[in-house]
């Protein structure tokens, strides 16, 4: 990808978009801006992947369109949202700011593939996790972002990683660490009792999960170092590379009696094997509740760890991922082929 950068090569046009350490700026494969070096470039498979990670997009080369210029409404709210990321635009504030909503939903969508409120979403949440990732504390990346206290981004920073250090004193820590994987950026939090939570950042509801996590076990989310975090980054490295088949690091499982079974069933299920919902409910001895398990399979909060990608439909269909489809297949190609290798060298 980064020789096709090099040449500008036209034909990787929406195959893959990059981003630049040093700039914060995602661009297209042909943009033409200075050339950076390849240690500061990281590659993404979508640009909403790219907003997640924290890059805005490249006013030159424009990778959130197809070419055109944006509408001019379209270019006002990017130029805005960059300007004050934690604004609110619910509609009662876009009609304030003299802008049309159901304009505005329609120009979007068909400008940047994607609603305003899933670009200002992305772009936010991407922001308050690459502070994460550069190891900075709720107050400093308040400070750095000259945010008043009470600001829409400190809320929902809050909401993100956790109470504000003020009332901090008396709550435990969840150390947070970005991980990034051959399928995109995943976020593991772990504490002394094991992984508690790994997924995908761009995953719905993340915000809301990691919001419950803490209020549940009263602590905090911090980015940090630990030795389980240090433990999962070395065997999900492994499993990608087709060495590994199960993991070591302990997990934490948290959740109510019904969901802990489907979890623990779900962990007995081998790499490289798939199991139907139905199968999945007689296991756990509750052969009526086939939906209930879909649901607390739904719920895992341990992707990859806790296989819920092995369980498929009845007919073989591969339904519905929280990660999305395509990564539940890549997933189950992957663990067929670590398999074969496996049973080759015996
Ligand atoms: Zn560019």
């Amino acid at each position: 990808m980064y020789r096709a950068f090099e040449r500008r090569d036209p034909t990787f046009e929406g195959v893959f978009w990059l981003g630049v350490r040093t700039t914060g700026i995602f661009c297209r494969p042909t943009c033409r801006a200075r050339m950076p070096r390849r240690e500061n470039v990281e590659f993404f498979a979508a640009p909403a992947d790219a907003l997640h990670a924290g890059y805005r997009p490249c006013r030159k080369c424009r990778p959130l369109d197809s070419g055109r210029a944006p509408p001019p409404l379209v270019e006002r709210l990017l130029l805005a949202v960059d300007a004050e990321p934690g604004r609110r635009y619910r509609d009662a504030e876009l009609a304030a700011m003299g802008i049309d909503p159901s304009t505005t939903r329609r120009q979007f969508k068909r400008y940047c593939g994607m609603t305003f409120q899933s670009y200002h979403r992305a772009r936010r949440m991407g922001l308050a996790l690459l502070d994460i990732r550069k190891g900075k504390t709720v107050l400093d990346s308040q400070l750095d972002q000259g945010f008043a206290s009470g600001s829409g981004f400190r809320e929902a920073f809050a909401r993100l990683v956790g109470t504000t250090p003020s009332r901090a004193h008396d709550v435990g820590v969840l150390h947070a660490k970005w991980l990034e994987t051959p399928l995109g950026s995943m976020l593991a939090i772990a504490d002394d009792r094991g992984l508690i939570l790994l997924d995908f950042v761009d995953r719905r509801g993340l915000e809301r999960e990691l919001a419950m996590l803490q209020k549940r076990l009263k602590a905090r989310v911090l980015p940090g170092e630990h030795r389980f975090l240090t433990q999962i980054e070395r065997e999900l490295t492994e499993y990608f590379a087709g060495r590994r088949r199960s993991f070591d690091t302990p997990v934490a499982i948290i959740g109510s009696p019904f969901q802990t079974a489907v979890w623990n069933a779900l962990l007995k299920i081998p790499a490289g094997a798939t199991c139907s919902y139905a199968e999945l409910a007689a296991r756990i001895g509750q052969p009526k509740a086939v939906r209930a398990v879909g649901r607390a399979n739904g719920d895992n909060r341990l992707s990859i760890i806790v296989p819920c990608h092995r369980v498929i439909g009845a007919d073989g269909a591969l339904t519905g991922y929280g990660g999305g489809l395509a990564r539940k297949r890549k997933l189950l190609d992957l663990e067929a082929r670590s398999t074969e290798d496996f049973e080759l060298r015996g």
